[in-house]
């Protein structure tokens, strides 16, 4: 079994690091755009065929290699990026560890062309695995920079059997590509796979062509859905575009991080934006994102891995609180914006109904000074039976505020209500919902969470080992509004309840608050508290929440309103479903094809 300790060949020493920097075609494809990228090119073309299992072609107008460095660039730890420790600690490139050309030249039959402004012509060098020794080549070339690369892998079967279908291999392909096209729209990219035309990107120089950009790399209904932050504090700056709750996803697709312009997927990050949409997300459901970091250079450190995909922060706790406060700020700065319209969308088959897909996307998300309604704030945690006030007499009837004036209930499910521009429709319990929630999140951080003595103390029978909890957490149910006692071995007197829950079913309160405080403790990374806190008012909120089926007065109906007006993210619920929906009287029109 043993052999002599002997230095490796270096195309063997290539091929290993292969495996990690460039194992899949869409990673060496990363790493040539990151390489078109450094060289400042402002057009990059992308011909693949087979999925890039049998070709990947870069072409860009960057500056070019001279003829003199042509082999150099094919040879391992050989880069123009850095030069010291001290620039690796500065790093601004996207590249700097001379590792990818190389890699694929083991695994590939590569050939490297390239013109610098001050030739009239390019030249080109490569082979099959391994540099072929002959001297650069004359070839015609525009200025800038060809990389081919034909037959991945074809020296590396193992490596080969472990890729996918072509299909899903251009698919991560066409994923590499979008990432990086949202890092530099100042930069043209052009797909085309198997002859055909993928992905056509141009440069965008102004706002709107961004947006464009990005609604191309995304989708429209992402950017109809999202709101724009800008954040900056103790040098470290984000901005970007979040989505609203109520556009989440079923997978962790559409989420693009950049850390000084380099595409990360980084688990602290990952967590502080999960922890910023938790409270207006389902668990189950994907916050979407696309969102730029920027700090000195200095403070992150790119040398984590080999594919640069990881970063390592200096001062993580920081990063991670600075960015879970911008979004978590930014989210719960959008209001209802009575100026700006969503759109309403037509459904195009004749077998649907007549209106579909209709998110509120009509928010802004502004620091203050963005409510346009002249409401009094809120007065803290004013029970909602007491601001259920009868609408005195003499009242108009118009709409006023942004939310409008309750005008009917629908199936004892929705609100109707006219707004100033248009109707506005309701879901009463979701809204409901979020109001009481936010009320119970302000009352616990605030005087408390107002309680109501049970005339007749409930027992709750439970198992011994739930007597024992509920026992342990009796100062955080406290908190939480329950007072109890243990009266038997398994059984728990509850005294008092949240006065907003005077009327539910007691028994099931409390288990449920057993449940939901239960991993209090239990998990060991950033805010876990708050999260079993958040879950347990989240609860609270549903239970105490008007139900759907119970008749509403017009009163009532109008408090609600007034109440939605005043509240954080009520635009959705606890679950990032949307709480209500706007008709402009302009969409009104097109349904019913008035003024054309
Ligand atoms: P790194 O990017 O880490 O420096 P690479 O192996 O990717 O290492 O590239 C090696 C060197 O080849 C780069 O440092 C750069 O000088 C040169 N190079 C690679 N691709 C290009 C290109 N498209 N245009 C100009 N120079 C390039
Ligand atoms: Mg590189």
């Amino acid at each position: 079994m043993s052999r002599r300790i002997q230095l490796l060949p270096e195309q063997l020493v290539n091929q290993i690091a292969a495996g990690e920097v460039v194992e899949r075609p869409a990673a060496a494809v990363k790493e040539l755009l990151e390489n078109s990228l450094d060289a400042g090119a402002r057009r990059i073309d992308l011909e693949l065929e087979q999925g890039g299992l049998s070709l990947i072609r870069v072409r860009d107008d960057g500056q070019g290699i001279p003829r003199g460095e042509l082999a150099l660039a094919l040879q391992r730890h050989a880069t123009s990026k850095i030069g010291s420790l001290e620039d690796l600690e500065r790093v601004s490139s996207l590249g700097f560890r001379g590792e990818a050309l190389p890699s694929l030249l083991s695994v590939s039959r590569l050939s490297l062309s390239s013109r610098t402004a001050g030739e009239d012509h390019g030249w080109k060098v490569g082979g099959d695995g391994a540099l072929d020794g002959k001297p650069p080549e004359p070839v015609p070339h525009p200025p800038g920079t060809t990389i081919e690369a034909r037959d991945l892998f074809f020296n590396t079967p193992a490596r080969r059997k472990f890729l996918r279908a072509e299909s899903t291999e251009f698919r991560y392909i066409d994923q590499a590509v979008r990432r990086l096209a949202l890092a530099r729209y100042d930069v043209g990219f052009v797909l085309r796979h198997n002859g055909r035309r993928g992905l056509e990107l141009p440069a965008a120089d102004s706002d709107a062509a961004r947006e464009q950009r990005l609604a191309a790399v995304t989708d429209e209904a992402f950017l109809a859905n999202a709101v724009t932050l800008d954040e900056t504090r103790n040098g470290l700056r984000l901005w970007g575009w979040i989505a609203l709750p109520s556009f989440s996803r079923g997978a962790a697709d559409l989420q693009y991080l950049y850390v000084n312009g380099r595409a990360v997927k980084d688990k602290l990050l990952g967590h502080a934006l999960r922890r910023a949409y938790a409270d207006a997300l389902h668990g189950s459901r994907y916050p979407a994102y696309v969102l730029y970091l920027e700090l000195d250079p200095s403070r992150v450190d790119a040398n984590v891995h080999p594919a640069k995909t990881e970063v390592r922060f200096r001062d993580s706790a920081r990063v991670h609180d600075f960015l879970f406060g911008a979004v978590h700020q930014a989210l719960r700065n959008v209001r209802p914006d009575p100026g700006h319209h969503h759109r309403v969308e037509f459904a195009p088959g004749p077998d649907q109904g007549p209106l579909t897909g209709f998110p509120p996307a009509a928010y802004s998300s502004q620091p203050q000074g963005a409510l346009r309604y002249g409401a009094p704030a809120s007065a803290g945690n004013l029970r909602i039976a007491e601001r259920w006030a009868p609408m005195p007499a003499g009242t108009p009837l118009v709409a006023e505020g942004v939310m409008g004036r309750a005008l009917a209930q629908l199936g004892s499910i929705y609100i109707l209500a006219q707004a100033r521009d248009g109707l506005i429709l309701v879901d009463m319990h979701a809204a409901h919902e979020r109001v009481l929630y936010e009320r119970f999140k302000r009352a616990l951080s605030g005087s408390g969470i107002a309680t109501q003595a049970l005339l007749v103390p409930v027992a709750v029978d439970l198992s011994e080992d739930e007597a024992d909890e509920a026992e342990k957490q009796r100062e955080r149910l406290r908190a939480y509004g329950v007072e109890i006692d243990r009266s038997g071995p398994a059984e728990i007197t509850v005294r008092a309840v949240p006065a907003l829950l005077a009327r539910v079913d007691v028994a099931a309160l409390l288990q449920g608050l057993l449940r939901d405080a239960a991993d209090d403790d239990s998990r060991s990374h950033f805010g876990e508290v708050v999260d079993a806190q958040e879950r347990v008012l989240a609860n609270m909120a549903c239970r105490a929440a008007v139900r759907a089926g119970r008749v509403l007065t017009l009163a009532e109906m109008d408090a609600l309103l007034r109440d939605m007006e005043q509240t954080e993210l009520a635009g959705q619920c606890n679950h990032g479903r949307p709480t209500w929906v706007h008709f402009s009287t302009d969409e009104l029109d097109r349904l019913f094809l008035r003024g054309r």
